[in-house]
Formats: structure tokens, C-alpha cells, sequence
């Protein structure tokens, strides 16, 4: 894979051209007035952004996980706050329920979340289970019917909006990695609350919160794949996450790079434009030549874990590297794009800063860059 097809060119300028209209101009705005634009969502879905890796009988457009890669970088472009809801949303919750659910599972739950009605996250992290997923302690007691859910979840994107939440928690609390289940939780059900909404330093704009679960009365319907089941949920779904998320980078560092040049061309010091000083262009030279060396291993990564994930495969190595690259590139080039702007750039209101603020998350979320690299070394060395 060395050109995109021309349904995924035109995916990118469809999704380029919206983002340039709809999101770039109250991207700002959402960022300091930390607001989540639920009006976009039926928007995106129109575009069939949100069903991107989802089958047309559900609603989906099937344009495969590069696409929904493309779609993040670009929408990343203009906010990566929204890049980030957007994934939670058209990957972790209805990619998920895509590949782990029975028919009247997707029946059920895919056409809301592919039209944009119904908005959709992944409930995984606890406040003392973060890096250590297996770790837990949400239970789910069967009663019946119906099981009852208790516990609480930590920093879930989309959590105080969505819907529709796949979300795990322990049905055995002794039996390890074989206790977890995955769910689908719809946030009407009872005893589903949200707790804090989460200030944080970036992303602002995708709501990140606090959940409980506080004897939550889930249909037995709505187990992913079956009781026990649910780290092979997770498990599997990891690269895909990965491989999708790594879009995002890419986008927060074009824009801090079409910044930084457009900047260079304009700001003069010692009668001269900075951009025709060496040392300016030597920065512009690194960051973009960063950035073409990571949207080609992203890319081509998605192709990859894409081809396997078809024949049952897993490509975690190649997701983890992809986005351990991506995301610390993005920190790297957000912050020279700082650089090249000077005072200006550590203004509160620059966009450079912002980039800078929001790349850091992408070393955080979604594994930290330590798990990615532990994962990548593990794999390498093989089991003795
Ligand atoms: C804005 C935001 C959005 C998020 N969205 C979601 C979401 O939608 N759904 C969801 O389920 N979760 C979400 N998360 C949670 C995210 O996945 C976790 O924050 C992440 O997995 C790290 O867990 P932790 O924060 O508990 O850090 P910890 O696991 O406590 O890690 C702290 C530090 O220790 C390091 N560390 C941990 N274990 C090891 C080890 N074995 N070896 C070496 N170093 C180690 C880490 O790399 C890190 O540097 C989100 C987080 C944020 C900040």
C-alpha cells in the first residue's frame, strides 16, 4: 500500500472540507469554554463517518479502518477534542459492538450510533485499575435475567453524553482475566449515574468522566460474546484501537505545522521573515519530515492490521508502534510549532499551545507509552 485508493481520497478531502467548514471556526471556542458540540453528531453521521467500519445492513458505510483513520487525522486537524470523541464513539463503543456483538445485539444498537441519535463510549478504566486492566473491580452479579452491576469507572471520554457504553466488569472476581465480561450499558439503565466531569489540561470539549454504577440492572441480552469472555473483547479490539487512534497525531501535527510555516512567512525580526533564517527552517524540516515518517507507518499499519484482523490475526506490535510513534512525534512537532511562534506561542489563546496540550494525552490514553513499548519488547524477545 503506497497511494490511497481513490474511495479513501475522497473520504479525506469529504472529511477535510467539513472539518474546514464546521469544526475549525468554533474549535476555539469548544477548547475554552470546555463544551461538548452535539450537533456535529448527527452531521458526522450523515457523512457516514460514525458507521466508518460498520456494515451498510446496520447502517454503516464499511469504508474500512484506514478510512476511519483518515477521517480522525482530519478531523484532528481542525480539533482534536472532537477526534477523540469521535473514536470513542465510531471505534471503541460501535466497532466493538460491531465484532463482538450477536445479530440482535447490532440490530438493537449500531443504526443509532451510525445515524449520530445515540452517542457511544468504552468503559474500561477504574481509579485504581488504569494500565492494569485486568485489575478491575467493577462486579456483575447474575440475577436471573438481569445482572446487577457495581462499581465505578475513571476518566471515560464521552461518559457524562453517551448512550450506549460497552463496559466491562468482573463476574468472577478470583478467576483473573477469565472473570471479566464486556456489556453493553445504556446510560437510562438503573443505577447508572455519572459521577465528576473531569477538568483537564487538553481535549477539552470531549468530555472525559467519572461513572458509577451503583446496582446497575443490565439485561443478560447485552453480555459481548459471553460471560468470561470479555478480556478476548478487549484483547482483540486493542489494535484496532490503536491502529484508529494513531490518526489523531497526525492531525494535531499538520495543523501545528501549517501554523508554524504560515507564521515563518509572516513574522519578521532584523528585517527579515523568520522562515528565511536556517535555524527556523532546520525546525520546519524536522517536523515535517517527522510527520510524513509517521503518517506512512500509521497508514500502512491500519492496512496491516486490518489484513490480519480479516484472517482472525492480531497485529499488536505493529498497533503499538504505530501510535507510540505517532503520538510522540505529535508532542515533538506541537512543541517546536510552539518554538517557532515565540512569546506568542505560550499565550493561552494561541492554537500552538493548544496542539501542545492536546498531544500529551496521546502518550496517556489508550495505553501509555510505557505499555506500548513494553508490549513491542515482549513480543520481540518471544517467550523463553
Ligand atoms: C482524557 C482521557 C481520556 C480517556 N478515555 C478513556 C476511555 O474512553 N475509556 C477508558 O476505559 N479509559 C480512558 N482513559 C484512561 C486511560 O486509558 C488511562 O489513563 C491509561 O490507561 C493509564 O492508566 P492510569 O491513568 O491509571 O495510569 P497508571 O496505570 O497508574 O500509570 C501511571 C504511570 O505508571 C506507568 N506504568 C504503569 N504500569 C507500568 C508498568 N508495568 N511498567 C512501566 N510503567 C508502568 C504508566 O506508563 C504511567 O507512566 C482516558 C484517560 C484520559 C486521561
Amino acid at each position: 500500500m503506497i497511494e490511497l485508493t481513490e474511495a479513501q481520497q475522497l473520504i479525506q478531502q469529504t472529511v477535510r472540507d467539513f472539518a474546514r467548514a464546521e469544526i475549525d471556526p468554533i474549535a476555539d471556542d469548544i477548547d475554552r469554554e470546555d463544551r461538548f458540540p452535539t450537533h456535529l453528531w448527527p452531521m458526522l453521521g450523515e457523512l457516514g463517518l460514525l458507521g466508518v467500519t460498520i456494515e451498510e445492513q446496520y447502517g454503516g458505510s464499511n469504508a474500512g479502518l484506514l478510512a476511519g483513520v483518515i477521517a480522525t487525522e482530519e478531523i484532528a486537524r481542525a480539533s482534536a477534542s472532537i477526534a477523540l470523541s469521535y473514536g470513542a464513539h465510531a471505534n471503541l463503543c460501535a466497532n466493538n459492538i460491531e465484532t463482538n456483538g450477536s445479530e440482535a445485539q447490532k440490530e438493537q444498537y449500531l443504526p443509532g450510533l451510525c445515524d449520530g441519535t445515540q452517542i457511544g463510549a468504552l468503559a474500561l478504566t477504574e481509579p485504581e485499575a488504569g494500565s492494569d486492566a485486568m485489575g478491575i473491580r467493577t462486579t456483575a452479579v447474575r440475577d436471573g435475567d438481569v445482572y446487577r452491576l457495581n462499581g465505578s469507572k475513571m476518566f471515560i471520554t464521552n461518559g457524562s453524553v453517551a448512550d450506549t457504553l460497552v463496559l466491562y466488569a468482573k463476574t468472577d472476581l478470583e478467576a483473573g482475566s477469565a472473570g471479566v465480561t464486556a456489556f453493553i450499558v445504556e446510560s437510562a439503565f438503573d443505577g447508572f449515574s455519572v459521577g465528576q466531569v473531569l477538568d483537564k489540561v487538553g481535549h477539552r470539549g470531549s468530555p472525559t468522566a467519572e461513572l458509577l454504577l451503583e446496582d446497575c440492572i443490565v439485561p443478560a441480552a447485552n453480555v459481548l460474546r459471553a460471560e468470561g469472555a470479555g478480556a478476548g473483547v478487549m484483547m482483540q479490539g486493542l489494535a484496532v484501537e490503536r491502529a484508529f487512534l494513531a490518526g489523531e497525531p497526525l492531525g494535531i501535527a499538520q495543523a501545528a505545522l501549517d501554523e508554524a510555516v504560515e507564521y515563518a512567512r509572516t513574522r519578521k525580526q532584523f528585517g527579515r521573515r523568520i522562515g528565511d533564517f536556517q535555524l527556523i527552517q532546520a525546525m520546519l524540516a524536522d517536523m515535517y519530515t517527522e510527520l510524513e515518517a509517521a503518517r506512512w507507518l500509521v497508514y500502512r499499519t491500519a492496512h496491516v492490521v486490518e489484513e490480519s484482523a480479516a484472517k482472525g490475526m492480531r497485529s499488536n506490535k505493529e498497533a503499538a508502534a504505530a501510535i507510540l510513534y505517532s503520538a510522540e512525534m505529535s508532542s515533538r512537532v506541537a512543541d517546536k510549532a510552539v518554538q517557532v511562534h515565540g512569546g506568542y506561542g505560550y499565550m493561552s489563546e494561541s492554537r500552538v499551545a493548544r496542539y501542545v496540550r492536546d498531544a500529551k494525552l496521546l502518550e496517556i490514553g489508550a495505553g501509555t507509552s510505557e505499555i506500548r513499548r513494553m508490549l513491542i519488547g515482549r513480543e520481540l524477545i518471544g517467550p523463553e
